[in-house]
């Protein structure tokens, strides 16, 4: 009988406590956001999705050797001497092509650590969120605003453009080692001169 009693007041006991919630969050105001309809603010300094100012990329590669997951793919070109590419809004003059800048959002870890050592600022994080896919290739985010035919030209005049330079470089070795050879032959020559000419003067004249 005490059992009873026990477990009914207790019963009653919790039913009054949760009732005592209840009305006390109904008169409370609402933190329920209505999302998607309604969109709560992102703090400063939000970690969302990265995102390229590629105009002012310079392709120093160093945000992509800052990632421990690598997943940001760069592959520049430089431009050859006949093209300017100007500079950056921040000033820096940029000499380079950016034939691939892929960032892999679904390898990314948001750790921000590519972000400080950018000289121009030009990678950050935006507070975007809703960028879901149910193709993971699809997160592959590609930055590069070069169409395939250009790059294929931009490498191919990079390509004539080395070549060029490293003939010229050839051409030049072995025009400094000709002449080096050429030198040597002429010390050689004197060398020999020099030493007959003390001979002829060392030999006793007939008469003497
Ligand atoms: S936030 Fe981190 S993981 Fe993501 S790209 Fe930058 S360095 Fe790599
Ligand atoms: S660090 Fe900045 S400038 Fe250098 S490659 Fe990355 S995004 Fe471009």
């Amino acid at each position: 009988m005490q059992n009873v009693i026990k477990e009914g007041w207790l019963t009653f006991k919790s039913i009054f406590i949760g009732m005592g919630v209840t009305m006390r969050h109904l008169f409370s105001p609402s933190v329920t956001e209505l999302y998607p309809e309604e969109k709560i603010e992102l703090p400063k300094g939000v970690r969302a999705k990265l995102y390229v100012n590629i105009d002012d990329c310079i392709g120093c590669n160093l945000c992509a050797r800052a990632c421990p997951v690598n997943c940001i793919d760069i592959e520049t070109v430089m431009a050859t001497s006949d093209v300017d590419l100007g500079k950056t809004s921040t000033g820096n003059p940029k000499r380079f092509w950016l034939t691939r800048f892929n960032i892999d959002m679904a390898k990314c870890m948001y750790c921000d650590l590519c972000v400080p050592p950018c000289p121009t600022d030009c990678i950050y994080m935006v507070p975007e969120y809703e960028y879901s896919e149910f193709d993971r290739t699809n997160l592959v985010y590609h930055f590069s605003n070069l169409q395939p035919a250009m790059v294929a030209e931009v490498k191919e005049k990079a390509e004539k453009e080395a070549e060029e330079k490293r003939r010229k470089k050839e051409e030049e070795k072995k025009k400094k080692e000709e002449e080096k050879k050429k030198k040597e032959m002429q010390a050689k020559n004197e060398l020999a001169d020099n030493s007959d000419e003390k001979n002829d003067s060392s030999k006793p004249e007939k008469g003497d």
